[in-house]
């Protein structure tokens, strides 16, 4: 087994973190990752706020398969929600 590598444009080497979690106790819904994200592998999800009694939306990993490893979105996140892993190959 081996880390999966890619290359930058320039040529130097490159390993792709691919979104594995984001901690729901974490996240606001503020969404900046979501925009961020051009693969469409997250989306909203509706989670209890058993505090409040009602309803909260947060992100969530909809469709891991779509994610080319970028980490863009933990770029964005205010929260530090995501956690990232490389891929075995
Ligand atoms: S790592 Fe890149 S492709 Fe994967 S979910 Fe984040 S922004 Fe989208
Ligand atoms: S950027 Fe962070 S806080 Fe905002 S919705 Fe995404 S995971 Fe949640």
């Amino acid at each position: 087994m081996a880390v999966l590598t890619g290359k930058t444009r320039g040529g130097a080497d490159w390993t792709p973190t691919f979104a594995e979690s984001i901690d729901p106790e974490k996240c606001i819904g503020c969404g900046r990752c979501y925009k961020a994200c051009s693969r469409q592998v997250l989306g909203p999800m509706d989670i209890e706020d058993e505090e409040n009694y009602s309803t909260r939306m947060v992100m969530s990993i909809v469709a891991p398969d779509n994610c080319i490893g970028c980490a863009g979105c933990g770029v964005t996140c205010p929260k530090k929600c995501f956690t990232f892993t490389t891929l075995e190959i």
